[in-house]
């Protein structure tokens, strides 16, 4: 089994996250593999850790300045064993080959999870959003898709939002799609309701990821209700997550962004939230901002010097880490456990490390991980994707009922899959077997391509 770890890194050295995330699936899928030796046979593990197509290319744009900027544009087309490729964009500075093929790795067996029809995949660029205009966004998004448009179709692979990429940055890259193809299909999701989008989804991600924390803690009798959470983010995922902590009757103490966090005691209300929305979607400002309308919050500057992240050091039940990868660390963990906490449900991907991870399940709190807790988005992309087929728009309460079942689905899938396997209880193991099983599966039926 290490094999297949010491070939990819040998072939791709440089690529840590990817190499995390391949790492923990082959640990947690051994069983699976032992007991069908016609997996090892067809190499499955070797071909659904190769990308099916890595596409890189040239974004040039002009700036405000009227200067030439030059990014780096990708789409991972990762896996399209069960349906076309399907996984968000991400405009970050960090974005790199390491990070997107992490992310398609995860997006295989999480799109797997949902039930619905779709392979996996993700792109995006390097290009910094923060503190650009509107134009240069548009410029900038209008470049992205001159190259993308010729990879992607409603049929073949299916962009969405991630980091830096929401309903704005999704109208442009779809008007641009439009014009260069001639056609009105719904080659991206997270669409405005106006031209093809569908009620819920911009929601989907966090309220899915509530319902999850919901099923697992109903499962041992518990629920949301007086709970104190902590999140991190204060992004598309971490705003409905709050959102939907507070009709669950929890108390939301945290939110974050790349700068610090804010703290408040007293609870971050509908009205808290509502604010921290046309902060953050709107005027585009920094949660330093929050202290300065609720003087009682305490604000905490980010210190990157630091192994540890004091976010993660506050009493609290649950924890619902929305921004990024890797942002709890294994002294994080240790603080998380030692404040009292008994759940983690990752909003975002791969928020924890391996390091967080292993005490996790070794104190045995309920831990979802990202693949799980987080379907509830591409499982709205999903739900999308059939409005737009049968070119009619579901009303609100339907897609959120629709979601609920899937989370629900998810959740039960998960817990079948650890205990057929030897491991009842844990969510990570269940959700890399359940994904691995039907994607491999559907690789054996197709032959050797
Ligand atoms: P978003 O709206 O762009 O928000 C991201 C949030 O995370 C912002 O508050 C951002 O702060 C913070 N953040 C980003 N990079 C960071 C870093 N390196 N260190 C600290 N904070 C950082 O993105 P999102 O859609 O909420 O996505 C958040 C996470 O959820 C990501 O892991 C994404 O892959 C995952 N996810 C998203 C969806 C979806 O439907 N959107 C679905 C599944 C999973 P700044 O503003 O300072 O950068």
């Amino acid at each position: 089994m290490s094999d297949i770890l010491r070939t990819i890194k040998s072939r791709d050295p440089g690529e840590k996250e990817f190499h995390q995330a391949v790492r923990e699936v082959v640990e947690t899928i051994q069983p699976v593999v032992e007991r069908h030796p016609e997996y090892r046979q067809a190499a499955v593990l070797e071909r659904i850790t190769e990308p099916e197509r890595v596409i890189m290319f040239r974004v040039p744009w002009m700036d405000d300045q009227g200067d030439v900027q030059v990014n780096r544009g990708f789409r991972i087309e990762m896996n399209s064993a069960i349906g076309p490729y399907k996984g968000g964009l991400r405009f970050h500075p960090s974005v790199n080959l390491s990070i997107l093929k992490f992310l398609a790795f995860e997006q295989v067996f999480k799109n797997a999870l949902t039930t619905l029809p779709m392979g996996g995949g993700k792109g995006g660029s390097d290009f910094d959003p923060k503190g650009k205009s509107d134009n240069e966004i548009m410029r900038f998004c209008q470049s992205f898709m001159a190259e993308l448009f010729r990879h992607i179709g409603s049929n073949t692979d299916v962009p969405a939002g991630d980091i830096g990429v929401g309903a704005r940055e999704i109208g442009y890259l779809f008007g641009m799609y439009k014009k260069l193809r001639n056609e009105f299909t719904g080659v991206l999701t997270g669409k405005s309701l106006a031209w093809g989008g569908s009620l819920i989804r911009p929601e989907a991600t966090g309220y899915g990821c509530v319902y999850f924390a919901s099923e697992m803690l109903a499962n041992r009798n518990d629920s949301l209700q007086g709970k104190i959470c902590i999140v991190s983010g204060s992004g598309n995922v971490a705003q409905y997550s709050v959102e939907k902590l507070i009709e669950s009757g929890a108390k939301v103490v945290t939110l974050s962004d790349s700068s610090g966090y804010v703290y408040d005691e007293e609870g971050i209300d509908k009205n808290k939230l509502e604010f921290v929305k046309r902060l953050k979607n709107i005027r585009r400002g920094r949660i330093k901002e929050y202290v300065d309308k609720y003087s009682q919050a305490v604000y905490t500057e980010s210190d990157s010097t630091l192994d540890c992240n004091p976010l993660w050091n506050h009493r609290a039940d649950c924890a619902f880490p929305c921004a990024t990868q890797n942002e709890i660390t294994g002294k994080d963990g240790y603080n998380l456990i030692n404040n009292g906490i008994k759940l983690v449900c990752e909003g975002a991907n791969m928020p924890s490390t391996p390091e967080a991870i292993n005490i996790f399940l070794d104190k045995e709190i309920l831990y979802a991980p990202g693949k799980a807790a987080n379907a509830g988005g591409v499982a709205v992309s999903g739900l999308e994707m059939a409005q737009n087929s049968m070119r009619l728009n579901w009303p609100r309460e339907e897609v959120d009922a629709r979601l609920k079942l899937i989370m629900k689905s998810i959740h039960k899938t998960c817990l079948d899959a650890a205990a057929e396997y030897g491991k009842p209880g844990n969510y990570m193991a269940g959700a890399n077997i359940a994904g691995f099983v039907k994607v491999v599966n559907a690789m054996l039926d197709q032959g050797l391509v």
